[in-house]
């Protein structure tokens, strides 16, 4: 992944671009201007952004040089950068990295990930201290457990953060499997699927487990705005 790509020329398709304030993980609660790009290689059965895959269609596609100027256009010193699945364009990902660390106004980018996606030759290519990832680990019942790129495991550091998406108690004992087995750096998120497991039934599994260690992580756009809604 060393090609270099023209910021000015190589173009990627995105859903959308918009400040809101960010909902989860070491950021929420602070405004944040959210890229989303279009495509996913992964079809999660709980998945809250099924517009971002086929088979819908790009809102738009830009070069790299049009989305860092859209979001300098912002006062969000926060970027996220999302999809689909953000890493999946590799050389133009990493180029979109530089573009956005480059903007002397922002101070940190964290790109949700699925956990499919190798993400070594990011960390190879993207030395900026802005930039750290916050990767899902696909559970179970998401469908796609399969498909995770475990020895991402062992590259996450101090400030990234490993989510897990639990639907049923299944999941919970898989995620505490998967923290106990690699022990990986970063702070653990555990999240409730909206509208299968309550927030409290996944507390109480936290605090009966002694789980001191990981964050319960919900998703407060979903409270603020409509679960629903897009472009918050
Ligand atoms: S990886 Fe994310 S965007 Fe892709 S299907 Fe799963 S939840 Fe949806």
């Amino acid at each position: 992944m060393t090609r270099a790509c023209d910021p000015r020329e190589a173009t990627l398709p995105l859903v959308e671009i918009f400040e809101t304030i960010e909902g989860e993980g070491a950021a929420a609660g602070f405004p944040t201007v959210f890229v989303r790009l279009f495509g996913c290689p992964l079809r999660c059965t709980w998945c809250d952004t099924t517009y971002s895959y086929a088979p819908h269609q790009a809102e738009t596609t830009l070069t790299i040089h049009e989305i860092a100027k859209r979001v300098s256009v912002y006062r969000a010193i926060r970027v996220c950068l999302t999809g689909g699945e953000p890493l999946m364009y590799k050389e133009r990902s990493v180029a979109l990295l530089h573009a956005l660390a480059a903007l002397p106004h922002i101070v940190d980018i964290h790109i949700e990930t699925s956990g499919a996606i190798d993400i070594a030759p990011f960390l190879q290519s993207v030395a900026s201290d802005k930039v750290r990832y916050i990767m899902d680990y696909k559970l179970p019942a998401s469908g796609e457990s399969d498909r995770m790129h475990l020895p991402n495991l062992g590259l996450l550091r101090a400030h990234d953060e490993l989510k897990f998406v639990i639907a049923n108690a299944e999941d919970f004992e898989f995620a505490c499997r998967v923290l106990e087995t690699y022990r990986p750096r970063g702070t653990p998120l555990f999240s409730p699927v909206w509208g299968e497991m309550e927030p409290k039934e996944l507390a109480r599994r936290i605090l009966e487990r002694g789980l001191s260690q990981v964050k319960l992580n919900l998703q407060i756009h979903k409270v603020i705005w409509r679960p629903d809604q897009r472009g918050v």
